[in-house]
């Protein structure tokens, strides 16, 4: 079975220590993925039970054109997300065009001219720089007349708690705390830890409302942050909730008003969740929900993987190879931009897509160094497929992610270990 799972690999372009590399690797983490399986089972049960209660029949998996009025898929997809969260509604939509308009539905349609938006964990992800107007931008909350304070974390990655009480004002309407690292260095939160940072807010005042950036959390845990108080939690449909099957979309879930706030935002005043036509995505919508607690874990095994194969070889890795997960991504720290490059050309040569084409750095706007991705998905730009990307700049630093399987997403790994042996860049 061995010799001929090897010669498999090595038509592939994947040498025999590279490979004998691997097998060790995954051989010492069968614990740890037994762990995985055994929370993606229970949250397993936690979507199918979410949509046996919701009746979702086979009339549901039908869309609907126009004005989109009385599309029961989309109202019942929308309860099988309230319930599998443990909240009063949800806004699922494919006219949600990415993460960062849901997250920018759910600040606009939540706060209004006077009031401020608090970030009591640092800085938020890059593109919301430009939706709060961090970065000046057209139709930014700035524009509307809504101010902005942010919260620097300690030293250690945790919360500045008198800091924050200090930043709370009577004008204060919405904390945003965004869950995972996303390209910065540091760590994720746990839900455990964000139950606590929203008591905190809520102590000092009771009537803020906390919303969760969950974009890369959904099913990492067995509880999300609307377990532990979140009054919104913010998703893309390109990332874990969709399972990899959702081709678009977003979801905004919580409490009632608030979501009504949204619908009335996203779509119209006056119309708010009635209109919204889904087309064909449906099925798709309910399909990749079920498959996502799955896939999640699939790509967590991914994360694991990629940490102790880069960490044995001697490369800085965030999270480490041992520590608990609370997103997928992983950082690894190549050194060089010949190591960011050959990482991400391997990346791209185990694609499903596009495997022929060669990655390569590229002036980005919005970044300041140039940057390249990898990424040969069946939906454009999503992240819950395999894929990779690094800025060309010190400490040479890429961030990876995704694998719709975990044996695709060990292949690819095996792939970027590969590029960089090939490269002289690891030692085997
Ligand atoms: C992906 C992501 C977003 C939204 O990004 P989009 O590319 O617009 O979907 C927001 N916050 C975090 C932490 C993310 O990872």
């Amino acid at each position: 079975m061995t010799a001929k799972k090897q010669h498999m690999y090595e038509k592939l372009g994947i040498n025999p220590k590279v490979f004998a590399f691997g097998e060790e690797t995954e051989n010492a983490l069968r614990s740890r993925f037994d762990e995985f399986d055994a929370r993606a089972e229970m949250n397993q049960i936690k979507v199918l039970q979410a949509m046996q209660e919701s009746k979702v029949s086979e009339a549901c998996l039908y869309g609907t054109t126009g004005y989109g009025y009385n599309d029961i898929g989309r109202d019942t997809l929308e309860q099988v997300y309230a319930r599998t969260f443990h909240t009063e509604a949800a806004l699922v939509r494919p006219q949600i065009a990415c993460g960062t308009h849901a997250l920018a539905v759910a600040l606009a349609a939540n706060l209004r001219p006077g009031d401020e938006l608090i970030s009591p964990v640092g800085k938020p992800y890059d593109t919301l720089e430009e939706v709060i107007g961090i970065r000046p931008s057209r139709g930014s909350l700035a524009e509307y007349g809504i101010n902005y304070r942010q919260v620097e974390l300690l030293e250690d990655g945790t919360f500045d708690y008198p800091a924050i009480r200090a930043a709370i004002t009577p004008r204060t309407k919405l904390a945003a705390i965004q869950r995972s690292k996303g390209y910065l260095t540091r760590p994720t939160f746990s839900v455990k830890q964000i139950g606590e940072l929203i008591a905190f807010l809520k102590s000092v005042k009771p009537d803020l409302i906390c919303m969760v950036d969950n974009c890369y959390g959904e099913f990492v845990e067995l509880s999300e942050p609307s377990d532990v108080g979140a009054d919104l939690l913010v998703g893309s449909l390109i990332k874990n909730p969709g399972g990899g099957l959702a081709p678009t979309g977003g979801y905004i879930a919580g409490r009632e008003d608030l979501i009504e706030n949204c619908a009335c935002r996203l779509t119209s005043p006056g119309l708010g969740r009635e209109v919204g036509a889904t087309l064909s995505v449906n099925k798709d919508f309910y399909q990749g929900f079920f498959l996502a607690p799955t896939v999640t874990a699939g790509a967590l095994k991914g994360a694991v993987f990629a940490a102790n194969i880069y960490e044995k070889l001697g490369f800085p890795v965030v999270p480490n190879g041992s520590e608990s997960r609370h997103d997928i991504i992983q950082a690894v720290t190549l050194g060089s931009p010949e190591g960011v490059i050959a990482f991400c050309q391997g990346i791209q040569a185990a694609a499903p897509v596009d495997s022929f084409v060669t990655p390569e750095p590229w002036a980005m706007p919005g970044y300041d160094s140039d940057v390249i991705m990898a990424a040969g998905a069946f939906v454009q730009g999503s992240s819950i497929e395999l894929s990779a990307d690094g800025p060309i700049k010190p400490p040479y630093t890429v961030y990876f992610q995704g694998g719709l399987t975990w044996h695709h997403a060990k292949i690819g790994i095996l792939m970027s270990l590969q590029k960089l042996y090939e490269a002289g860049l690891a030692q085997l």
